[in-house]
């Protein structure tokens, strides 16, 4: 089998928006790539490119004029080749347009093997709990009403990203009053979204840990890995880094020697595509460490997200990022929690995804090829 044609179907952003972390104006325009790569054989493979925060126009251009010479006349299952082939070129592209490209080469496969790419891999786990992200909210009365209503429509855990201003004690003010109200033993995490320095981030962990919170996440500068030390030398409660620290995969081998973080972090867009994932969390489980699975920005990448947690053994919990309408469009078949708050990703071949064509032609710009 050969590649014989991929094309970018640009089209704009039908959902919702929202902002994270950020007081800057809110962006409510975007465009999404829907990737097709083609084969001779007329089996293909999809992928979504971009968010509805981030534009698919940032990486469109180095997808086809970069990458799409190097896949095309290849084996679509030579998939780990083209992924090294694809990295070598990075300074001229980015991950997540690797991760675009390499997320459908998976589709690609389970297809032809008519498998769901998590089965494809290996499953390990049939369903994930699932727990809600917060969007940057406004009054700390906000975030609790969130919680609350998380708590109710049945997720297992609920994640605040606080305003990015917030001091350590504003934020321990914020976390006291949502653990006061969802009640001892509900699954809390803080995302301080790298927005602290050490000293806010050292107090506010211990009280973190006393107001038993499950993770800390991205306390510090993404690069700050010297602070990240020291930090993780102080606390108790787990620290998660690595969602955004720069490079792919071979920049997590620092910050586990170093015991710079606790957990691993990452998904398929911003670390480019489900075999760097897999790469890492394997790496990871080498270590006895967790990778846990960023929200992907989009509907496809979340469900691309699900196939690699279905088929990892330590990896806990599958990220929900609210409000859903800014990370959910496109599909038909998206996902939704079942009655225990768990999600499954759908069991057709490849990815199992059917998209919401009409939505897409009716808001396609162009086709990039
Ligand atoms: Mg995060």
């Amino acid at each position: 089998m050969k590649i014989t044609d991929v094309t970018l179907t640009m089209f704009e952003w039908g959902g919702g928006h929202a902002q994270y972390g950020t007081t800057n104006p809110l962006v409510n325009k975007s465009q999404i790539g829907l990737v097709t790569i083609g084969t001779d054989e007329g089996v293909t493979g999809h992928s979504f490119l971009g968010a509805s925060y981030r534009s698919a126009e940032i990486e469109a251009w180095s997808m086809i004029n970069i990458l799409k010479p190097i896949i095309m006349g290849r084996d679509p299952f030579d998939r780990g080749a083209i992924y090294e082939d694809m990295v070598k070129r990075v300074v001229a592209t980015s991950f997540r347009a690797i991760g675009a490209i390499d997320v459908a080469l998976w589709d690609l496969a389970g297809k032809v093997a008519g498998l769901p790419v998590h089965k494809l891999i290996g499953t390990h786990q049939h369903s994930v709990p699932a727990y809600a992200s917060s969007p940057t909210l406004k009054t700390d009365e906000e975030y609790v009403d969130l919680g609350l209503k998380v708590k109710e429509a049945g997720y297992v855990g609920y994640k605040t990203h606080p305003p990015a201003h917030y001091t350590a004690d504003q934020n321990i003010a914020l976390h006291r009053k949502i653990r006061d109200a969802v009640g001892p033993g509900y699954r809390l995490m803080v995302d301080a979204a790298a927005h602290l320095d050490y000293g806010h981030a050292l107090k506010l962990g211990i009280a973190l840990k006393e107001l038993d919170c499950y993770w800390f996440e991205d306390p510090l500068p993404h690069t700050d890995i010297w602070t990240y030390v020291k930090l993780c030398e102080k606390l108790e409660i787990p620290v998660m880094a690595t969602e955004y620290q720069p490079g792919g995969f071979h920049f997590y081998a620092p910050w586990i020697t170093m015991h710079a973080t606790d957990y691993l972090r990452g998904d398929v867009a911003v670390k480019g595509g489900i075999t760097p994932c897999l790469m890492t969390a394997l790496l990871a489980h080498g270590f006895h460490m967790n990778y846990e699975i960023h929200h992907g920005g989009n509907s496809v990448n979340n469900i691309a997200n699900l196939h690699l947690i279905q088929a990892l053994p330590n990896s806990e919990l599958f990220e929900v990022l609210l409000p859903g309408k800014a990370h959910k469009f496109g599909v038909l078949n998206d996902l939704d929690i079942d009655k225990r708050g768990h999600v499954t990703a759908p069991d057709g071949p490849g990815l199992g995804i059917e998209y919401d064509m009409d939505a897409i032609k009716r808001l396609t710009v162009g086709v990039l090829r």
